[in-house]
């Protein structure tokens, strides 16, 4: 059988322990044997970070902007007990936050469905991706405790000295005040990234704000996203046969859990912090998260929304048997391949991405899952198999297919 051909190289993120031995297993065993793979590789594994004093996390973002797709393996955020563990020299930053200011993206988390694996919401039929917008708000908020009487002011000072302000509140006694803000850039490449994204993979586009509580505030927001829309999407929305709705996050929440799923869900901050982890606890199962950065440009960065699993490294250093879910690497390779594929119009390359996620779908349904699945599996009979198997069950599948 001969290789699909690539035209254009991949950026591929190697990381951290267990992902980092499923990473080689995924590629010795699902990509090798059936691509004939061109990638720039870079390693993000904290040695090397550490090595070059992270520039080679820098390096990766801008191959990402050069190539327009990538994948990436977990990576561990260095913590003091990191910085001890791997004798750093210093406490370098998430990796996932440099790529994402330097790309300056969104991220977008969606489940992988299997049938044995049933959200708890049962009329969730399709998966709901969460897009996050991560930049201000409240995570970049000001507050004090107020002492005691007094009057509270929101003050802003041109640069040109003229001043505006506005009363908050004439307080009596003790309470609390706080100061949030946001940036009309970063909403507007959120609300691009939203619909660049919605487009890619075909789904309605639903975004929600407080604008009857928040008139000025969420207002802009959703003029931004209306604006973005009219101007730039409006057409190939139409084209593509999907929407965008606006609504009230509350009435959006009512409607998510009456929903069938196969919507993207752009939230602000907050909302995206809290229903995301509703939804992937929902869904099932971190290990079957999948996530991928979107630049306002066009870029792409696919990879697993769970971490290294440290736990599962630790033992496979101590020569015992792990049972490490591999499916949302897995997805991340096959969502970067199909990314490349479709841009470069190999149609070989797309294929061979469905068929891939079909296969691993299959393999989970046919019974044959990974330790943290067999806990919550409906499958009346399954069968628990180590991280290895488990990749090789799925070429097995891929081989028959
Ligand atoms: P984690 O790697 O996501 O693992 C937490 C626990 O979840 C595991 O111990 C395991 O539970 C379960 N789990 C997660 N993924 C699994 C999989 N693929 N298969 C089976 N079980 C899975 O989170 P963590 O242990 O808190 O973090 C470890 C390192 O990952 C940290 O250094 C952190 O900085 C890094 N991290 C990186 C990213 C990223 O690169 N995107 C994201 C998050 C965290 P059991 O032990 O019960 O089996
Ligand atoms: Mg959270």
């Amino acid at each position: 059988m001969s290789k699909i051909q690539m035209t254009t190289p991949l950026v591929e993120i190697d990381g951290d322990e267990m992902t980092r031995v499923l990473w080689r297993m995924i590629k010795d065993e699902l990509i090798l044997p059936f691509i004939d793979l061109k990638t720039e590789y870079y390693d993000l594994g904290l040695k090397m970070r550490d090595q070059t004093d992270d520039e080679v996390t820098k390096q990766a973002a801008e191959a990402i902007r050069k190539y327009g797709v990538g994948v990436k393996c977990a990576t561990i955020t260095p913590n003091p007990a990191r910085v001890e563990e791997y004798q750093l020299h210093k406490m370098y930053k998430s990796p996932n936050g440099t790529l994402r200011a330097i790309l300056d993206g969104t991220v977008f988390r969606a489940p992988i469905l299997v049938k044995g694996i049933e959200p708890c919401v049962c009329n969730w039929k399709k998966p709901i991706t969460i897009a996050r917008h991560a930049y201000g708000d409240v995570y970049k908020n000001v507050e004090f405790r107020v002492p005691g009487k007094g009057e509270a002011k929101l003050v802003f000072t041109a640069d040109d000295g003229t001043v505006t302000e506005k009363k908050i509140y004439d307080f009596e006694g003790e309470g609390v005040i706080q100061g949030v803000y946001n940036l009309d850039d970063s909403i507007t490449s959120f609300a691009k990234s939203c619909f660049a994204y919605a487009l890619t993979v075909r789904q309605d586009l639903w975004f929600a704000t407080k604008d009857t509580i928040s008139k000025t505030y969420d207002r802009v927001f959703k003029e931004i996203f209306e604006e973005v829309y009219e101007r730039e999407y409006r057409d190939l929305f139409e084209e593509a046969g999907i929407t965008y709705f606006y609504t009230l996050i509350d009435d959006a929440v009512a409607r998510i859990m009456k929903s069938e799923g196969g919507i993207v869900w752009a939230c602000k901050n907050y909302d995206g912090d809290v229903f995301s982890d509703m939804l992937s606890s929902a869904f099932g199962s971190l290990a079957m998260m999948t996530s991928v950065l979107v630049s306002p440009d066009g870029c792409y960065e696919y990879e697993a929304a769970h971490g290294t699993v440290q736990k599962h490294y630790y033992k496979h250093l101590a020569g015992e048997e792990t049972s490490t879910n591999s499916v949302a690497t897995i997805f991340a390779w096959s969502g970067a391949l199909r990314k490349r594929g479709e841009l470069n119009h190999l149609s070989e390359l797309t294929d061979f991405a469905d068929r891939l996620e079909a296969a691993t779908i299959q393999t989970i349904e046919s019974g044959i899952m990974t330790g943290d699945l067999i806990r919550i599996t409906s499958h009346p009979n399954p069968k628990k198999v180590n991280s290895l198997e488990f990749i090789q069950a799925i070429r097995a599948k891929l081989e028959e297919g």
